[in-house]
């Protein structure tokens, strides 16, 4: 074993002791890490300079109370969090994340993971990440307004457009960044909109942001099937998820030709052989809120299974998971091998798990991994911080160029790496060094802070 395998190693381990029940965070460190180890190697001073145990550790972690009252006058108590992992290249930038599943494991996990991503886009941006346990599924609009109120509260004091620009995530969409944002502007008594990103489009939002991560994603599964000379014309395509992301991607997978038959949420997954209703989609989850379900209310001949994991077992050229982290595990990966699936791009954070990632690698899947393939809707958050510095708004038009011109660079740089270090179709170890590089250098560069 080498030198910096083993400094990997000791570095992983130490991940562990500090924080044993940390589980999602010790994979992705393992992720990054282990992929590294050929960069390490040709750059030996990291390690004298200790910094792997500097990036694995949070700049600052901070944990808040957040009281609120529900619409029967009861007081609701949540925990409220933000994860600023990492400024060196710029203000600390991630999403907010509002799901009963929030705990510190998996906003490191997110924030880590948003460090290397946020390198990957060539803008200026650190990486951090934020939510809270809170539920939004079933509460009224007034009580989500309550509680982004009662969180932006103890926030704002940690936030600012050059300090940390939280934007939306799982359960934190447009009318949840309305409210923080409304409550960010009255505490502050300033109208600093680039505090947040994902805005409306009155008040500093960027038009495409909305769309900029599934769209990206197709973008960059288009680059790399482009370089195999493989169309996305025809090809089936299964994808997980009916929030953002997953619309997002289902729109231009349909505008390239593709056909999509399966949409999920949580409670389970619709296939359509004539493929996804993106119109019947985005009533059902836009305006009404409701289940995937009530897809057969528009299509009869739709077929509707219960549990979102068998979505994995359509046959399928492309696999998109837009859902959640670790949805496909190595019986999934197997599964969508065994059917013919050629092509995974992972919309979600890590929605694969380190057994199924090896899997398709060892399969010769040709894999965009999340941190390249999603980065599109940070990207285009930066974007948002840039037009609201300027004071200017961009066409739709202008700032979907720039994505597809980010997302262009981004697959190349990822590939330019993984065949510099020796495995062309590698984009995890590409992708991890490309975005390790430049925050290892400012580090560096920076000193020891
Ligand atoms: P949304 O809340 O809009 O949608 C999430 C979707 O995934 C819903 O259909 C939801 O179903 C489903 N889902 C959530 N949790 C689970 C679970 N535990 N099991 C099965 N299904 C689940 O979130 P986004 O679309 O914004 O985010 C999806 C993924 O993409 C996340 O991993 C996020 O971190 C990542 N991402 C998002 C970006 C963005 O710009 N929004 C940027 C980069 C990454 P239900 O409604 O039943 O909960």
């Amino acid at each position: 074993m080498s030198e910096m395998q083993v400094y990997v190693n000791d570095i992983l381990e130490l991940v562990k002791q500090r924080d044993p029940d940390q589980i999602e965070f010790q994979n992705t460190a393992k992720e990054v890490l282990t992929s590294i180890v050929p960069f390490l190697e040709k750059n030996p001073k990291y390690k004298n300079e200790k910094l792997l145990e500097r990036i694995i550790e949070p700049e600052r972690v901070i944990s808040f109370r957040v009281a609120w009252e529900d619409d029967k006058n009861e007081i609701q108590v949540n925990r409220g969090y933000r994860v600023q992992m990492n400024s060196a290249i710029g203000p600390y930038k991630g999403g907010l994340r509002f799901h009963p599943s929030v705990n510190l494991s998996i906003l490191k996990f997110l924030a880590f993971e948003q460090v290397f991503k946020n390198s990957l886009t060539g803008l200026p941006i650190g990486g951090g990440k934020g939510g809270s346990d809170f539920d939004p599924k079933g509460k009224t609009d007034n009580e989500v307004m309550k509680f982004c109120q009662a969180f932006m509260t103890e926030l704002y004091r940690h936030i600012g457009p050059n300090i940390d620009v939280p934007a939306g995530d799982i359960g934190v969409g447009g009318r949840e960044i309305g409210y923080l944002f409304g409550q960010y502007k009255r505490v502050r008594d300033a109208y600093d909109n680039g505090v947040l990103t994902g805005k409306g489009l009155t008040y500093g939002g960027s038009l495409t942001r909305t769309e900029a991560t599934g769209y990206g994603l197709l973008y960059f599964v288009k680059n790399m099937l482009d370089a195999k000379n493989i169309s996305l014309k025809d090809k089936v395509v299964v994808i997980s998820g009916s929030g953002n992301v997953a619309t997002y991607a289902i729109e231009k997978a349909q505008e390239f030709g593709a056909k999509v038959v399966t949409c999920s949420d949580s409670n389970g997954y619709v296939y359509d052989a004539n493929g996804i209703d993106l119109a019947a989609v985005k009533e059902i989850k836009e305006i009404h809120r409701g289940r995937i379900k009530e897809y057969l209310n528009y299509h009869k001949d739709a077929e509707y299974h219960e549990g979102c994991q068998g979505v994995w077992g359509v046959k399928c050229d492309i696999a998109l998971p837009c859902a959640t982290q670790e949805e496909i595990n190595l019986d999934s990966a197997k599964k969508l091998v065994a059917n013919g699936c050629k092509v995974v791009g992972e919309g979600a954070n890590m929605p694969s798990t380190l057994e199924a990632i090896d899997y398709f690698l060892k399969n010769n899947v040709l894999f965009a991994p999340a941190k390249a393939a999603n980065a599109g809707g940070v990207a285009v958050s930066a974007l948002e911080m840039s037009q609201n510095s300027e004071r200017l708004h961009w066409t739709f038009e202008e700032v979907d160029n720039k994505l597809k011109e980010i997302m262009e660079n981004i697959y190349k740089n990822a590939k330019k790496n993984a065949e510099e270090f020796g495995d062309p179709d590698n984009l995890v170890m590409g992708a991890n060094i490309a975005g390790f590089k430049k925050v290892a250098e400012a580090m560096s560069a920076q000193g020891v802070v």
